[in-house]
């Protein structure tokens, strides 16, 4: 990915979590506290606070940037998680924006957070849309699909995932306690990888 296109989907990343307060905000409110959409928010309007300096970055430099001012501005458990995924991030693509540099990436971001947050799929967090996108993502960066397809493929993915975190007890996070009560609703964090990966597909389009 360009710096160019990184820049473009700040901003659209950022008006998509700002149209999508009430339904954010309900979802934390009802398995957890309540902040997450302020905590993402926070996030989204740090980094389009730093867009003109990553302009003048390679990409590897522009997602380091956009970790650490994650990992400054954000509180939750979610900030330090998407800041570290950002970091693990700008450790694959140093020379490259091509998707299989992207791929390589994407799923080391994953496996970091899997690390810090210790937790795996079916936890009911992000990670229930995350591991199954960057799986996804490496395959079809192997087959060396199509635009369009990839499109298509990696959203119905993300809505898959964020959809089967509905029916699962959670065991990482504020709704681990919560026991057969969390069920019936969706992950907020996984919700809020869904809407950025899809508002991505939409400008990739
Ligand atoms: P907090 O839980 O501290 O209030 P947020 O409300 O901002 O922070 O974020 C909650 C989201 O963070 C959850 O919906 C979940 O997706 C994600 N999350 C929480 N703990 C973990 C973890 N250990 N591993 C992965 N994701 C996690
Ligand atoms: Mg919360």
């Amino acid at each position: 990915m360009a710096n160019g296109f990184i820049v473009k989907c700040i901003d659209s990343v950022a008006q998509t979590i700002h149209n999508s307060e009430e339904e954010i905000e309900s979802l934390d409110r009802a398995i957890g506290d309540g902040d997450h959409y302020i905590n993402i928010k926070r996030g989204s309007m740090a980094v389009q606070s730093i867009k003109s300096e990553l302009t003048s970055l390679t990409p590897d430099q522009a997602y380091k940037k956009i970790g650490m001012t994650l990992m400054t501005s954000v509180g939750g458990a979610s900030g330090p998680l998407f800041a570290s995924f950002f970091l693990a991030m700008a450790k694959e693509v140093s020379e490259g924006t091509n998707l299989q540099q992207f791929s390589i990436g994407f799923t080391s971001g994953v496996k970091s957070i899997m690390d810090r947050g210790k937790s795996k799929l079916g936890d009911k967090t992000m990670l229930d849309v995350l591991i199954p996108v960057s799986k996804k993502l490496q395959s079809l960066a192997d087959k060396e699909c199509e635009k369009q397809k990839l499109i298509k493929e990696i959203d119905s993915v993300a809505m898959a995932g964020v959809m089967a975190t509905k029916d699962m007890i959670s065991s990482k996070g504020r709704s681990a306690g919560l026991a057969e009560r969390a069920i019936g609703h969706i992950d907020p964090g996984a919700k809020t990888c869904q809407l950025i990966i899809s508002t991505v597909c939409k400008e990739l389009k």
